[in-house]
Parts: C-alpha cells; structure tokens; sequence
C-alpha cells in the first residue's frame, strides 16, 4: 500500500497485537442476529459515515436528514473530498491497469506513463462530479492544484515501491509484483443490511492483509475511528472473514506539497460497542421523530452548520 510505508505498518500491527486482546465473538459481525448486533429497526438502512461522522452529539443531522429529508448541502469540503477520494482510488487502478499493459515496466516508466495522462484523468474526474457546479473559479483553481500534487505523488509513490519491489525479486513475473505493489482493492462493495446499514457501501482501500483504510482530507477528528468499526462489522456479516484492523488515512495538500498521516486501529470490542451505540442512537432518533435540538455549541465545521443556526 503505497500510503503506508510497508515496514512502518507492520510495527504498528505488531504493537497493537500485543497491547490488545481478541475480539470476542459476540461481537464479531457475521453473529449479526444477536441482541447487542441485530439492528433495532427494520427496512432502514444508513450509511457508515452517516452514523460514524458525530459532528453533532445529538444526533440532529439524523433528524434532518432521514425524517425531515434535507440532505446535507455541498460544500468546497465535500467536493475536495470527492476529488481525493476519486483520485487516491483512480491511482491504484490505473497502476494496476498500466501493469497489466506493459506486462511489467520499471517505476520511471509508470511514473512517465501515468504523468502524462495526469491531466486527462483528473480532467474526467472533475467533470465526473461536476465539481464546476458547485465551486467558484477561484476554488476550482485552487482544487486543481492540490489534485495534481496529490496525484503526482501518489504515482511518484507507486513507481517508487515498484522499483523497490523489482529491485528485490531475482525473477519478477507480473502477478506477483502487482501482489506487492498494489496489495488492495479500492472501494470494495460491502453489503451491510444485516447491520441495519446500507447495502452498498463502499471501503475506500481493502488490503490483502484484511485492514480496511479509510480516507479523509480534513482535520483529524476523534470520531473518524467508528468509521473502521462500521467496515468491519459489515464486512464480517457479509464475507464472514475476520477483520482486526483498520487504518484512517489523511491526506493534505497545499497545491504543493502532499502530507499523508495514518493513525492505525485495532477495532476491538469497545470500539465496536461504541459504534453499535452510536448506530442504535440514531434509529432511536429516527423512529423517535421528534427533534433532538441543537447542542450548546454547534461546531463551525459541522456540515449543517448554516441551516441550523441562520
Ligand atoms: S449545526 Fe448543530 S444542531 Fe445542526 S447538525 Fe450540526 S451540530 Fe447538530
């Protein structure tokens, strides 16, 4: 995984192993029919992020969303995170794809290769979420840049591990260093409707070593970790394999220079639980109906900041 360095994230698994215990199996997805797992309503479904994402601490973004119907509105934060998230995932199959081409080629020829479609490929990415629509000429300029030092370094990244990886192996034959090199899927489809949550959600990266990633591109927030819960949870009720660990990435850029940070996640019994709450909180609000109110303090960056407090 090119956002991770390799030898880095085993440390880090290694640690978390030893300072944490098992999960225990009452609390492992695929016992979705159990007391504390089953969902508390039946034919709603919500979405990982929705209930993960607590921006508001009572809950009110449920209430407007699901039983006022107002969907949250667009913001320059929510285009930024749609083109991060297109390009991080456009990189890995592109990488791939241009492997699989070439049946193999150095890391400069893939970073030749790759950089010189950049344009073309962050040009569709634009158009793909209509990202003009929502953004004014200055914002756009400014997302531009930081989408091609982000997809300049994630390929500088992926041909960079490539070389590494060739420079290792006496025999490389493709399928095996495309194993190494690009070692995920991205935006994996996972069914959550055991769980009460959506049928079609989507892990952003999902490692051959069972870690599912997340992506961010804002401020780190405490409750981004759920986010992880709710994968894994879904992921073990659908496939029924075991996952352990989870990873939020953050990305930034300034139209420069591209900072990654990866806070790594052993999603153990309590961060389950607490995810469970948090889910079973916001079916109480939707079954409720009733508006929960605005707390004390409405955090600036909460989405439905300017419809809450006109
Ligand atoms: S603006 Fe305040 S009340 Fe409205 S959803 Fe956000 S935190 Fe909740």
């Amino acid at each position: 995984m090119f956002f991770a360095d390799p030898l880095e994230l085993d440390r880090a698994l290694r640690q978390l192993r030893s300072i944490y215990g098992g999960v225990s199996d009452e609390l492992r997805g695929w016992n979705w029919s159990n007391d504390v797992l089953s969902p508390p309503l039946e034919g709603v479904y919500l979405g990982v992020s929705e209930v993960a994402n607590r921006y508001c601490p009572t809950y009110r973004d449920i209430y407007l969303r699901r039983v006022l119907g107002r969907p949250a509105p667009y913001t320059y934060k929510t285009v930024r995170g749609w083109i991060y998230h297109a390009i991080s995932s456009k990189t890995v199959q592109e990488v791939k794809s241009t492997l699989y081409l070439k049946s193999l080629c150095s890391g400069a020829e893939l970073f030749h290769e790759l950089l010189g479609r950049r344009d073309e490929i962050l040009e569709s990415i634009f158009k793909k979420y209509a990202a003009s629509r929502y953004l004014n000429e200055q914002e756009m300029e400014g997302l531009r840049r930081e989408a091609e030092a982000l997809y300049s370094f994630l390929t500088l990244q992926a041909s960079a591990r490539l070389d590494r990886i060739l420079s290792e192996i006496r025999r490389p034959e493709l399928e095996s260093v495309l194993a190494k090199a690009v070692p995920m899927d991205v935006e994996r489809l996972v069914n959550g409707r055991l769980l009460g949550l959506s049928q079609e959600l989507r892990v952003d990266l999902f490692t051959e070593r069972r870690i599912v990633v997340e992506i961010k591109t804002g401020d780190v927030r405490p409750f981004h970790k759920y986010v992880l819960a709710g994968y894994a949870l879904a992921i073990e009720s659908d496939l029924e394999i075991p996952i352990d660990y989870g990873i939020v990435s953050y990305l930034w850029s300034d139209g420069r220079f591209v900072k990654v940070r990866n806070i790594t996640y052993f999603i153990g019994d309590e961060l389950r639980r607490e995810f469970l709450e948090l889910r079973d909180e916001a079916f109480n609000v939707i079954h409720n109906g009733v508006d929960p109110r605005k707390p004390a303090n409405c955090p600036s960056y909460c989405i439905y900041y300017d419809l809450c407090n006109r």
